[in-house]
């Protein structure tokens, strides 16, 4: 078939750009065609019109307009398109039409503009280059400029999913390898992680990325960032040109990146990110109720994404705890320049993602408008920093650069409340461009000669309706109704006939119809040059404007924690060097204390690498088991954050990696059976726990048989203990595992107590030494709501059970020599616990509950 010249041309970009919906530009409208408009259309709900593509041909059609097309993109972007933007450039081609080229694909992970991207979450593009046993992934957040790398060895796929789900890329691409092998994985498969696209092989060879990244980053070697690791070159190297290949930009803003690894920071599997509901709730996925949700007092969009990088990545070194901790601990204790920080936060927008904008060239008067209020508060931010001596915060006073002579010319330049509007351009402020101001002078004045000839001819003619009116064909005309018809002048030149009215042109409006037309013309190009000179002086500033927006970023995370901490009553945690004692007194889960209706219990907690490395915990059901456990576990997390922590007092040792185990649930990825999940749970822990490791065990074994579960609940607990030495909360429904205390050092049982009055249960919420002896089932049952005729039937068979000695597990301790354990003096459990009774920490309220809890032992009450 033969096409027209421009479908000629086409055809041809689109076998260029097979994957793309292509954009093409006729005048004011993107236009698709063919297939694409046959797609497009259904995604975008548009008409499918048709266009004749040369020999009498109709070619399928649709389009949209080119200001909203914006709207369109990230529609068909969330479709998962990706979408070519094909703009006219200067000059035309050999068959004689106006030449034409993609200037930029918009995808998932490129995404810079629009409504799409989550202001407090990161938009990040991933790159996986896969080795034969080892593996690199590099991630870009092209409208904040942030690049990072990271490499694995050893247990590749683990830590890789992980990182992975915590990333939470928009898009992935990657070599054939990574394809093949991560397309096939229940992440992908169950849409957790986005499908990864082939990227050409060749953009990963080692040599060719180490090029492209040194060309990018103008260096002559890599080492400047660190960047050694093979694998992390290729990944990154291939990232940056599939950057170059869609954007075609120079990318001015990712200027560094920044190799991550996990020697730097407290490791947390998937598991204890969702058990932990750091960023979302279990029940509903919701952020309200998370973690991220309660230390979230940011005021920036900027503050807030970084907040929720550092939860997702604790640090693990003293030094950069106690740099972020002092920093908090600074506003802490300064109520009044807290407050008045916060109030000139909320006045900064986020300069992170403008400075994207102005690197990626699609910077918008509002933008600057937004910029300048932002860089107009940071002279009074600094001012409230002066003198305040803590290291993060004299080195974010230091990052506050001046931008006097920036803010300045935004001032003079920008108006506040214009938008871009090709029909109305004077985005440009007046005063700031004689020239300028001369046009829009003229170009005002000849509207008032406009409405003066009106006059003048309605006078002249005796037409009291006529008018004079523009539109974009015709220009100026006079317009009168059919009613006038024998009052029209002769020197009155016609131009339109219309149903009921007849257009005319005079000499003396053509001439004013001239000038006027110049006027906006002239004064439109000139706004743009201007605006593009404004631009230019923006794009010289882009990195000052990272550093200053990472500033910030570090300033309103700061101040949230210490906002955080003064209104919850948080205490600073002393960090100890790791294999230090973990001592928490009054601790409270910090988002149970703030969302529950009732009065938090503090519970103390102590845990060391000797006496007391696992608790045993038992208690009825809504004890609070669970709540105590994970209240440990996140306060030891946010002390690696660098936030005060929900206590009066704390000392927390270094931390490698936080565990959790937690009851019976699916698998995020996979879908195996509970019990198989929890076993495989459970055996990551032991393959990769160590004595400085906190370990969260909330049930084990609980998936199979009586028999079976508790052996195997058994000797996990023995193996961490004696073999790991890792920091063990394991609460258990199991009571015969309390007999471990008497058996292994560093076991201790501990039980959440409860009052029984009346056959009723009160939970008292308070952790004890002592194991539980009764499970409660029955009442928790009763509370529940369930028929008191079927609790009762259940009682009757408990007594007969409990008569009969078949149901008694007795594990014979004596047999399990292989484990080579300490066996302790024989001491009575009443003993034990007196002996453990730390005096100088007892209140004697606590002594007292202490008292009247042994003798209720004694007395055998619980039995
Ligand atoms: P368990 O794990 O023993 O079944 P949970 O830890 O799930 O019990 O606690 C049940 C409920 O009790 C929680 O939802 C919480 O509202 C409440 N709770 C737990 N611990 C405390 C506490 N220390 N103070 C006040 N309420 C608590």
């Amino acid at each position: 078939m033969k096409f027209s010249p421009m479908m000629e041309n086409y055809i041809t970009l689109k076998e260029k750009y097979k994957d793309c919906i292509i954009f093409y530009r006729l005048g004011d409208f993107y236009e698709m065609f063919f297939e694409d408009a046959e797609r497009a259309s259904k995604m975008l709900d548009l008409t499918l019109t048709g266009r004749d593509c040369g020999s009498g041909q109709r070619a399928p059609m649709c389009g949209v307009p080119y200001h909203a097309a914006d709207i369109y993109i990230s529609k068909l972007v969330s479709f998962g398109e990706k979408v070519a933007i094909c703009e006219q450039v200067a000059g035309t081609s050999e068959n004689g039409v106006m030449n034409r080229e993609i200037v930029r694909i918009v995808t998932a992970g490129t995404i810079t503009n629009n409504e799409l991207i989550d202001d407090k979450n990161n938009n990040f593009l991933l790159s996986v280059y896969l080795g034969k046993e080892d593996c690199a992934i590099s991630w870009v957040d092209i409208t904040t400029g942030e690049f990072f790398t990271k490499n694995y060895v050893g247990d590749i796929y683990n830590s890789l999913f992980n990182d992975l789900v915590k990333i939470n890329p928009a898009e992935i691409i990657g070599n054939e390898q990574a394809v093949n092998l991560l397309n096939d994985s229940p992440l992908v498969k169950q849409g957790i992680v986005p499908k990864v696209s082939y990227f050409i092989e060749s953009e990963f060879n080692l040599e060719s990325a180490k090029r492209t990244l040194e060309k990018h980053f103008k260096v002559a070697s890599l080492s400047v960032f660190n960047l050694e690791d093979d694998n992390s070159i290729r990944s990154s190297g291939a990232l940056i040109s599939y950057l170059i290949e869609t954007q075609k930009n120079t990318l001015v803003n990712i200027n560094e990146i920044k190799v991550e690894s996990d020697a730097e920071t407290l490791m947390m599997d998937l598991n204890t990110v969702r058990n932990l509901e750091l960023i979302k709730t279990i029940r509903d996925g919701k952020r309200y109720g998370s973690l991220l949700w309660l230390l979230d007092k940011t005021k920036t969009s900027m503050g807030a994404r970084k907040l929720q990088k550092w939860i997702l990545s604790p640090l693990n070194t003293i030094e950069g705890i106690s740099y972020r901790l002092n920093g908090v601990e600074a506003f802490f204790s300064n109520t009044l320049i807290r407050h008045s920080l916060t109030a000139l936060l909320s006045e900064v927008r986020d300069i992170g993602r403008i400075t994207g904008k102005i690197a990626n060239g699609n910077v918008m008067p509002k933008d600057c408008v937004s910029l300048k209020y932002s860089l107009e508060a940071l002279p009074n931010i600094k001012f409230q920093l002066s003198g305040i001596g803590s290291d993060a915060i004299v080195d974010i006073y230091s990052s506050i650069i001046d931008f006097s002579e920036l803010t300045k010319l935004l001032s003079d330049a920008i108006s506040d409340d214009e938008v871009f509007d090709k029909n109305n351009p004077k985005y440009i402020k007046s005063g700031f461009n004689k020239e300028l101001d001369d046009l829009r002078h003229l170009f005002k004045n000849g509207r008032s000669a406009i409405s003066a000839l009106e006059a003048k001819e309605r006078e002249k003619t005796g037409i009291k309706n006529l008018k004079i009116s523009y539109n974009r064909v015709f220009g100026y005309y006079i317009e009168v109704t059919n009613s006038f018809k024998d009052k029209i002048p002769y020197d009155y030149v016609r131009r339109q006939t219309l149903a009921n009215a007849e257009r005319f042109i005079t000499e003396e409006l053509k001439v004013l119809e001239e000038e006027i037309l110049t006027a906006e013309d002239k004064a439109f190009r000139l706004e743009l040059e201007l605006y593009e000179r404004i631009k230019n002086v923006l794009r010289q500033n882009v990195e000052k404007l990272q550093k200053v927006s990472d500033a910030i970023a570090t300033l309103d995370v700061l101040l949230s924690l210490a906002t955080v901490a003064r209104d919850e009553n948080y205490v600073k945690p002393n960090i100890l060097k790791s294999g230090s004692i973990l001592k928490i007194t009054d601790g409270r889960h910090p988002v149970v204390q703030k969302t529950s209706k009732q009065r938090f219990v503090p519970n103390d907690t102590l845990l060391d690498c000797d006496e007391n490395k696992t608790m045993i915990i038992t208690g009825p059901n809504m004890a609070g088991k669970s709540t105590y456990m994970r209240q440990v576990a996140l306060i030891t997390l946010m002390a690696h954050i660098g936030s005060f922590v929900p206590a009066t007092k704390a000392d927390i040792p270094i931390t490698d990696k936080i565990f959790t185990r937690i009851g019976a649930s699916d698998s995020l990825i996979n879908d195996r059976s509970t019990y198989m999940v929890e076993m495989s749970e459970t055996a990551d822990i032991i393959n990769n726990a160590t004595k400085d490791s906190i370990v969260i065990l909330d049930e084990i074994g609980r998936g199979t048989s009586t028999f079976d579960g508790l052996s195997i609940a058994w000797a996990v607990v023995e193996y961490i203990n004696e073999k790991i030495g890792a920091k063990t909360l394991f609460a258990t429904h199991y009571h015969e595992l309390t007999e471990l205390e008497g058996v292994l050092s560093g076991v201790k049982n501990y039980k959440v107590t409860v009052r029984e009055s009346l056959g009723e249960i009160v939970f008292l919420r308070k952790i004890m030494r002592g194991g539980a002896n009764k499970s409660f089932g029955i009442e928790v049952a009763t509370l529940a709501g369930v028929k008191k005729e079927v609790t009762d039937r259940a009682k009757t068979l408990l007594k007969k059970i409990e008569s009969s000695d078949t149901h008694k597990i007795k594990l014979n301790l004596s047999e399990n020599e292989v484990l080579e354990q300490k066996i302790l003096p024989e001491f009575s459990e009443v003993e034990r616990i007196v002996l453990d009774i730390d005096l100088n920490n007892t209140s004697p309220m606590q002594a007292f509950n202490i008292l009247s809890d042994l003798q209720e032992k004694l007395r055998g009450k619980d039995e």
